[in-house]
């Protein structure tokens, strides 16, 4: 089938049908895993190391470049990795400006590795457009943005800052982990890189690690395929089989996530006593309608401030009997998060609660259970609790 015809199928069929490709001569329907940490010299398909390339690796990244509407997408070991190699191309005096809200790790691997290498980064609240003026002002390498973001779910309009990051001459990366492909595509609202923590939606089943940058620009494709075999962050082919796995399957798992979360949110909203409830395709939500206009779905994660001591929060976490209290997000099965002691365990008390990070702030992984039952294991957790 021609490249030209695939683009125009949807992207249920392109989930499915692109990245099909090294299944040798067997009949097999599913590639294999191509177990192997070296390729004989010469082989058709260009080969050396597993490092630097390996057919699950290639298969995996032509589906997620078809996934995110992009050109080309490189496969990492995790998220991290993906934010590792797009950050390893800066210099020492390179300025980066980011979301204030960006994920914990982001912050962390800014601050506590990169910030040694002479590279600054600048955190900036981008729901506010009155802070865009900063990039024309700062002319930054990147800027790095997230959308939603995490825990809050504060939605960046990320044509916009496309707009102005290019006129600032920097590029934007956006973080599309807790959108996923299906339900926001950041190089179709002009981004230039948009990265996927593939542990979370893409794979979706919380049995693997990985992460991607997808791109439409060839020198930035150049420097991602260097990162991935310079900087040793290639992913194993057993893990890029299970995510290539897990993608066939996101549009429909996240249909399903969209349903139980925006379920959740309204009884949390409506009947749970929660001093505040956000999920970006809530009327009450600050970004309400552009999220609606850049995502087809609110996705899979609630955050509430439940207006409960440190205690009893730790007690409703506890009671819950289908929201397991975990890290992570985006698999099948619903978990709870409390990030004041664990995602944002590190932030100081009053740092945090100034950005509205509370002791009794919980988010919610809606999972793709049955929704009544979510809601219901909710309701008598906190009924345990009041
Ligand atoms: C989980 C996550 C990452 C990091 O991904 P790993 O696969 O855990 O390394 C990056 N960004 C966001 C928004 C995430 O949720």
């Amino acid at each position: 089938m021609s490249e030209e015809r695939h683009r125009e199928d949807g992207f249920e069929t392109r989930a499915i049908h692109e990245g099909q490709g090294y299944q040798g001569e067997t009949g097999a329907v599913i590639p294999p895993v191509y177990l192997t940490s070296t390729f004989e010299t010469g082989n058709p398909d260009g080969f050396d190391y597993t490092r630097s390339g390996n057919p699950n690796f290639r298969n995996l990244e032509s589906t997620l470049a078809s996934l995110e509407g992009g050109k080309h997408a490189t496969v990492f070991a995790s998220g991290v990795s993906a934010i590792t190699a797009i950050v390893s191309t800066l210099k020492s005096g390179d300025v980066v400006l980011a979301e204030e809200n960006i994920y914990g790790c982001t912050y962390r691997l800014f601050e506590q590795v990169f910030e040694k290498f002479g590279v600054s980064v600048e955190y900036l609240d981008f729901t506010e457009p009155a802070n865009y003026e900063a990039i024309t002002r700062e002319k930054p390498v990147l800027v790095w943005i997230e959308s939603p973001t995490n825990p809050l779910l504060k939605i960046i309009d990320i044509g916009a800052i496309a707009e102005v990051g290019h006129k600032a001459g920097g590029a934007v990366v956006v973080d599309n982990t807790f959108a996923s492909s299906y339900l926001q595509r950041p190089l179709e609202l002009g981004a230039d890189l948009s990265l996927l923590s593939t542990t979370k939606y893409s794979s979706g089943h919380s049995d693997c690690l990985g992460g991607a940058v997808c791109t439409n620009d060839d020198a930035w494709q150049e420097k991602m395929v260097f990162a991935q075999k310079a900087l040793g962050l290639q992913p194993s082919p057993f893990d890029s089989w299970l995510v290539s796995r897990g993608v066939k399957t996101e549009a429909l798992r996240m249909e399903r996530h969209c349903t139980n979360a925006l379920a959740l949110a309204e009884w949390l909203e409506r009947e749970s006593g929660a001093v505040w409830v956000r999920y970006p395709f809530l009327e009450s939500h600050p970004q309400h309608a552009l999220a609606r206009k850049q995502m087809a779905g609110g996705s899979g994660i609630v955050s509430a401030e439940m207006g409960l001591s440190l205690e009893a929060t730790q007690q409703f976490l506890k009671e819950m009997r289908l929201f397991t209290q975990a890290e992570s997000l985006g698999g099948i099965e619903s978990l709870s998060c409390h990030p004041a002691s664990m995602t944002h365990a590190s932030v100081p008390r009053e740092t945090r609660e100034a950005v509205g990070i509370t002791d009794s702030l919980v988010r919610f992984s809606a999972g793709i259970e049955t929704a009544e039952d979510l809601i219901a294991d909710v309701r008598q957790a906190l009924e345990r609790v009041r």
